[in-house]
């Protein structure tokens, strides 16, 4: 059987992903966690998706570029993708979350520099629209370079949102700095295969650092977005919103597309904001092989599938 470690590390393997992407029966399976591979599509998805009282945040899929032509692509993709989202005025109802990766920040020679420059732009566009961005965070030895690119963008459009990974042990001082006035944090377990010396490695353990990271943000001053599925967390934060106080636009619920479409809706109904994450475009295979990995139930589904072609 196919671990989670495993899976995580054929992630990042070239080979197996033509392997995978080329198995035609993959795209059914794809389609519950991707939006579509255009950008008509995804909005669509968008339309459908806001007028059942959700909020969204499009993630247009790509991460790993290693040209900086590349990565002027995935500026031009954002670009395009908030003037797709400008006729359908929905605000902050709409925002967009962007991979560093994918905007040249691995790059061998001044990676920062190109990804800050290139993603300048996009929150600029979104500022015109009324809307955010939110910056998705990856390994955990990029977390140094997207926090310094964070508080760049911060200096302009304070809005810039952040995510922190409760599995790194490092988290639970991110959350203390970054619970601010204005601070918009999505905190997440995390997705990535970690080495002990910086993350957690039992499943308890990092549901323990999450509810932790969760108390530190709702109890401070900032703006926080928890960004899980899991039912015991989802409870924790709304004891936590209610015994601080907050008003439901003081914090929201962030869940992925297609994961748990009932519960988004009901939590909506409930009167919370809740945002879900909507990725889409050609280059799933990363993202798709993580949401293999985290959940035997999605595996199981994806092998079936293959069974049964
Ligand atoms: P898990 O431990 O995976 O699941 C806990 C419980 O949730 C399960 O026991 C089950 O009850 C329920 N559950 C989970 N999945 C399902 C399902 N498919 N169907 C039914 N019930 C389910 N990671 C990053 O590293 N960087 C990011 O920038 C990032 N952004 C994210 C944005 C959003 C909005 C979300 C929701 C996640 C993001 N992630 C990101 C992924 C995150 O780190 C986790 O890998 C992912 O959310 C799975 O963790 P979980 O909190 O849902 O809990």
């Amino acid at each position: 059987m196919l671990t989670s470690k495993a899976l995580l590390a054929a992630a990042r393997r070239p080979g197996l992903r033509r392997v995978v992407t080329g198995t035609p029966v993959t795209r059914r399976v794809v389609d519950r966690f991707v939006a579509g591979e255009t950008l008509p599509e995804v909005l669509d998805v968008v339309t459908t998706l806001t007028g059942q009282g959700l909020a969204v945040t499009l993630d247009h899929l790509g991460e790993d570029v290693t040209d900086r032509r590349e990565a002027q692509r995935t500026r031009d993709a954002y670009l395009a993708a908030l003037d797709g989202l400008a006729p359908l005025q929905l605000g902050r109802r709409a925002e967009v979350s962007v991979k560093l990766s994918a905007f040249g920040q691995a790059l061998p020679v001044g990676g920062d520099d190109v990804a800050l420059q290139l993603v300048r732009p996009v929150v600029e566009a979104a500022s015109a629209l009324g809307t955010t961005v939110t910056l998705d965070m990856e390994e955990s030895r990029t977390v140094d370079s997207t926090l310094g690119v964070l508080a760049e963008l911060r200096r302009d459009h304070p809005g810039t949102g952040a995510v922190l990974q409760a599995m790194l042990h490092r988290t639970e001082d991110d959350a203390r700095t970054l619970a601010t006035p204005g601070s918009r944090v999505r905190l997440v377990k995390g997705a990535y295969r970690e080495p002990a010396g910086v993350a957690h490695q039992e499943k308890a353990a990092v549901d323990a650092a999450y509810a932790r990271c969760l108390q530190t943000l709702v109890r401070g001053d900032g703006y926080p977005m928890a960004g899980t599925h899991d039912p015991a967390l989802i409870a924790r934060f709304l004891e936590l919103v209610t015994e601080t106080g907050r008003t439901p636009d003081s914090y929201e619920f962030q869940l992925l597309y297609g994961i748990r479409p009932d519960e988004q809706t009901r939590l909506a109904a409930a009167g919370h904001t809740v945002r879900a994450y909507v990725p889409y475009g050609a280059d799933w295979y990363g993202y798709f092989m993580r949401r293999l990995a985290e959940r035997p139930a999605n595996l199981q589904f994806f092998l079936r599938s293959l069974a049964t072609r």
